[in-house]
């Protein structure tokens, strides 16, 4: 019986938190807000052959790779999960997600649903998926364009590409509309906040409960 095994034996698993959405519609902004109000979440740094962002910053926001950097990467089993997107390949490294999850530890993924989909095939019981959808597509549009990081070509790729990545939000187990940032982000909060309190997260129950049921009244 379960609750017959000593509590150390039981470890908790890390909670891995997928976020994908169509490109502009805050996915980032939500995780980088998560990662600032809870230090209990680790960022999965991608890999990717997409050219850096004025504002981005190597080994920070990607670690950007040539395509022969890539491939070799993946052909050394190095990447957990890997898809072309917008005509670029991302990939999330293997080490640290799985050094995360060992040790019990929380991650973010900022991912596409290609990769949210292999994920789930890798480590169904420890992903947990949230959908970011946005109030509307001309929204999605002005969204892309006032971030002002891209070139037109590039958003007008971007804007085509958010219908196929918006088809997939039924795979996802929340979906949130980030219409207002704060009320987006306090869901996403709130998500968070359930998942952690899931009795197979919370290995100190088993103690705690052997405890109670010792209590001598
Ligand atoms: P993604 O990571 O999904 O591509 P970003 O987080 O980069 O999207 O957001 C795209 C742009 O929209 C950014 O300029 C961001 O500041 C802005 N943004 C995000 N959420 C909202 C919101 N709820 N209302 C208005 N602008 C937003
Ligand atoms: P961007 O170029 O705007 O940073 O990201 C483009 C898309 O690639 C986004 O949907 C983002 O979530 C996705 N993406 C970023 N990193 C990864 C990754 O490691 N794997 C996969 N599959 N998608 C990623």
């Amino acid at each position: 019986m379960q609750n017959e095994l000593p509590s150390a034996a039981i470890r908790r698993r890390g909670l891995m938190l997928v976020i994908s959405s169509p490109s502009g519609a805050g996915k980032s902004t939500i995780a980088r807000n998560l990662l600032e109000s809870d230090q209990g979440f680790q960022l999965s740094v991608s890999v990717t052959t997409r050219p850096r962002r004025p504002s981005e910053i190597d080994g920070v926001h990607y670690h950007f790779r040539t395509k022969r950097e890539f491939d070799l990467l993946r052909d050394n089993d190095a990447l957990l999960e890997w898809a072309e997107v917008h005509g670029n390949f991302y990939a999330t490294p293997r080490e640290p997600a799985e050094e995360a999850m060992a040790a019990g530890r929380d991650m973010l993924f900022d991912i596409d649903w290609q990769g949210a989909q292999q994920l789930r095939e890798k480590m169904r019981g420890d992903i947990v998926s949230i959908f970011i959808l946005p109030p509307s597509m001309r929204e999605l549009k002005s969204r892309l364009t006032r971030r002002a990081e891209d070139n037109a070509d590039v958003i007008e790729a971007r804007l085509k590409n958010a219908r196929v990545e918006i088809e997939h939000w039924r795979e996802y187990d929340y979906v949130v509309v980030n219409d207002d940032l704060d009320r987006a982000f306090h869901a996403v909060e709130a998500i968070v906040r359930a998942e952690r309190l899931r009795r197979d997260r919370r290995p100190g129950l088993f103690e705690f409960v052997s405890g109670l049921l010792d209590e001598k009244i």
